[in-house]
């Protein structure tokens, strides 16, 4: 494999500008790190681009607890390695790779032990417990940095990263459903309904009452039928995927999905599901979550995206911005993905 040209020429920086959380439920603080130095395991990345989630939403607005403070969001980073602690096989510097939410897992568990890291108890969330790439530099452990296809320009790459593989382990949990619901049309359906229409599936997307704008997309992304998430569908669904936070949703999805079928809750947060008559989970219907990724996802994911392929709809801003890219992904203000620049010399 060849590798790209170091940027050697570049100053080294002492220290690092990065957008930093201080405080649950106040704005991000642009503030100057010292740059982080790469231990055994680690690399250093500089980071290209780092795709904005919903869940950044939920650990700044503090819907999730007790996040490392201060810490720096961002867990769909896209970097090139700048320099590769003691003890990293497999990386060098130039190469470029994605950093994703999963950042570490105790190895030794027994959901480590099965193919279940997703659920490791101890593991730690990149940009959660983990600085994150809301920064010119972040700190990755090498062994869950995920390649990534050289096809796609970082912007495009970004939002892969928890919004592709989460989306992607989501359809995979949802079952062989031929007619599949997606409740939420962010970024995580915009892509989701990319790979389910190449596989073949017919979509139904369902989004807030009155949102005509978001139908329309959902629509042009291969969507044969949007409507209001009031309504229901067109015939009986096989399986829905919720990328929503709110609980209400879940009894009327029940209700969508023929006997059989099952109903996936893709977020991490989600208000409380009102009580609902046992009669709409009957017939064998199956309501689970999904939580997290496993490495093996992520690799499976990005191998598959180019072939789809994958396009991603991505409205950037300046890492300075930070902000007002969150205020953004609050407000419903763009479609498809958020992701910031941070260099993109
Ligand atoms: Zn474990
Ligand atoms: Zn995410």
């Amino acid at each position: 494999m060849e590798l790209l040209p170091r940027p050697s020429a570049r100053p080294i920086l002492l220290t690092v500008r990065a957008m930093v959380l201080e405080a649950q439920g106040e704005p991000l603080q642009a503030r100057d790190l010292p740059r982080p130095v790469p231990g055994p395991g680690h690399v250093l990345l500089r980071v290209r681009a780092c795709g904005i989630c919903r869940t950044d939403l939920h650990i700044a607005n503090g819907d999730l607890p007790e996040p490392k403070l201060p810490l720096v969001l961002g867990h769909q980073i896209v970097g090139e390695v700048e320099e590769a602690g003691p003890g990293v096989e497999g990386l060098a510097p130039g190469e470029r790779v994605g950093v994703p939410w999963l950042g570490w897992t105790c190895g030794e568990c027994r959901y480590c032990r099965s193919g279940r890291e997703n659920l490791c108890p101890r593991a730690r969330f990149t940009g959660y417990q983990i600085d994150g790439g809301y920064a010119e530099f972040a700190l990755a452990d090498a062994r869950y940095c995920l390649p990534i296809p050289e096809a796609y320009p970082d912007l495009q790459a970004a939002p892969l990263l928890c919004a592709g593989l989460i989306g992607y382990r989501a359809l995979r949990l949802a079952g062989e459903a031929e007619r599949l619901g997606i409740y939420g049309f962010g970024a995580a359906a915009h892509i989701v309904a990319q790979v389910a229409r190449h596989q073949g599936r017919r979509v139904f997307a369902f989004t807030r009452p009155g949102d005509e704008e978001t139908q329309a997309f959902a629509r042009e992304l291969g969507a044969g039928w949007a409507g209001p998430s009031t309504e229901p569908p067109p015939g009986e669904l096989d399986a829905a995927i919720l990328f929503a936070a709110a609980g209400e949703l879940v009894p009327a999805a029940l209700r969508a999905v023929a006997p059989g079928g099952t109903v996936v809750c893709a977020e991490i947060h989600m208000s409380d599901i009102p009580s609902f008559p046992y009669e709409i989970l009957w017939r064998e219907k199956v309501l689970r979550s999904v939580a997290n990724l496993t490495r093996q996802d992520g690799v499976e994911f990005l191998e598959l995206a180019p072939k789809v392929p994958v396009r991603t709809q991505t409205t950037t801003f300046p890492l300075a911005q930070a902000n007002e890219a969150l205020d953004a992904l609050r407000s419903r203000a763009v479609h498809g993905a958020i992701a910031l620049v941070v260099d993109d010399s």
